[in-house]
């Protein structure tokens, strides 16, 4: 058995980022970007109102209050998308709405909460005194030219879409979406709702590992099932390495007697079959295959393909795309170390979480949530078997139960938060 320290970082170093690509911004969403911004005009670019009101000159409104406001003639309305107009003289107003530009001689706004109607539209009491700059947005006051927006290694979220936006920009250079191919393996295996025949099981790892891979922040690709068949599976890997970045298979890893992925990754690529020193998914083998020219947009003869070989077991086969396959493709799509693998956090042991001593690291499913004392708690979320599909609905965590004797009420553990979304 290796650690799974060894086996992490024996994928990782296979998991390089992909090639960048520029993309347009709909598809930038959760990319990490390989350019910064810098910005190349003004933000915003005019002054502007920050309420609706009405434009002065602020020397104008000395005195106005409640009790004594001030007259102003109105002597225009300027709304936001026309150009600035109506330059005030001496005790003129402009009526104005929020994000039109202030007309020129114009350096504060009153807002139209204090405001009165006097008599006609065109004048108004004012009841506020206000100093230049009152309520006004100067052009720049966000950003200026050659302000550092963002860098490059940055994830490309919901704000920084905005302001490329801002800038006019269309397409940004990223590490791009891996594709995964997914396939499951097993001659057992069949999908959809008609009966079984004696010995069959329906696939449940293909949805289950097509979803983590999506939740990953990839793109899932549907490679289907594959029977437990050496030149069945050599295909399928062949055909996913030429048009995904990665495949991730569930299945055939083991030591039985028809465990041929393991067997068809050690011919067609450079694979280590793995025993790690973890309960449950103690079966890894992993390696590269040479891909074609292009997945993700990237080129490149010599383009290789990580295979994530994991075990069949459900339980097993979440547990190990967790620890292996998750962050080695966040580590392809460029994502920092420290964002490779779910939220890691202290918890307090709330039930008794068996186990014996026998030199692995267990992972067990729980439920885990906030107590009143503001600190996290878990619960086992039912069997911890390894067939035990139905623990993985309720729990949202994964306790990491270090090698030794039972983990006792009140004890503290660390939990990796499975649930928190990509
Ligand atoms: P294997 O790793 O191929 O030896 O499979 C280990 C166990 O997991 C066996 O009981 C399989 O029937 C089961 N299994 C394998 N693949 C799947 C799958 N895709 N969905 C559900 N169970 C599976
Ligand atoms: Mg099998």
């Amino acid at each position: 058995m290796i650690s799974l320290d060894e086996a992490r970082a024996f994928v990782l170093g296979a998991c390089g980022p992909l090639p960048s690509v520029r993309v347009p911004l709909s598809d930038a969403l959760g990319c990490v970007a390989t350019e910064g911004l810098v910005a190349t005009e003004p933000v915003p670019p005019f002054a502007n109102t920050a309420v609706d009101g009405f434009a002065v000159r602020a020397a104008d409104t000395c005195g106005a209050s409640p009790a004594s406001p001030v007259r102003f003639r109105v002597i225009g309305t300027i709304r936001a998308g026309m150009a600035p107009a109506f330059p005030p003289g001496p005790g003129d107003a402009v009526r104005i709405m929020t994000g039109a530009p202030m007309p020129d001689g114009a350096d504060a706004v009153v807002m139209v909460e204090d405001s009165a109607a006097a008599g006609g539209t065109d004048e108004v009491d004012l009841s506020a005194e206000v100093a230049a700059g009152a309520h006004v947005r100067p052009a720049g006051d966000d950003l200026r030219p050659g302000d550092d927006v963002f860098p490059a290694g940055d994830l490309i979220t919901a704000g920084h879409l905005g302001v490329l936006a801002t800038f006019g920009v269309t397409e940004v250079e990223v590490v791009p979406r891996a594709r995964v191919g997914v396939f499951s393996t097993g001659d057992e295996l069949v999908e959809g709702p008609q009966d079984l025949l004696p010995g069959q099981i329906r696939d449940s790892n293909r949805r289950t590992l097509l979803a983590l891979v999506e939740q990953a922040g990839c793109t899932g690709v549907d490679l289907g099932r594959i029977p437990d068949d050496e030149a069945a599976i050599t295909d399928a890997i062949e055909r996913g390495a030429a048009t995904c970045d990665a495949l991730v298979s569930s299945g055939g890893v083991s030591m039985g007697d028809f465990d041929f992925v393991k067997v068809v990754l050690d011919r067609v690529g450079d694979m280590r079959w793995m025993q790690v020193a973890i309960k449950p998914a103690k079966p890894l083998a992993f390696g590269t295959v040479p891909g074609g020219s292009s997945a993700s947009g990237s080129s490149g003869a010599a383009r290789r393909v990580p295979v994530f070989g994991l075990p069949g077991n459900p339980v097993s086969s979440v547990v190990s795309f967790e620890l292996f396959a998750r962050p080695g493709l966040r580590s392809m799509m460029g994502r920092a170390a420290s964002d490779l693998d779910r939220p890691r956090v202290r918890a307090i042991v709330e039930e008794p979480m068996h186990r014996h001593r026998d030199g692995k690291i267990q992972f067990a499913r729980v439920v885990c949530r906030t107590g009143e004392d503001g600190r996290f708690h878990v619960w086992s979320a039912g069997r911890q078997g390894s067939h035990h599909l139905s623990a993985l609905v309720g729990a949202n965590a994964l306790a990491v139960l270090p090698d030794g004797d039972a983990v006792d009420v009140g004890a503290e553990v660390d939990v990796l938060l499975t649930d928190l979304g990509a």
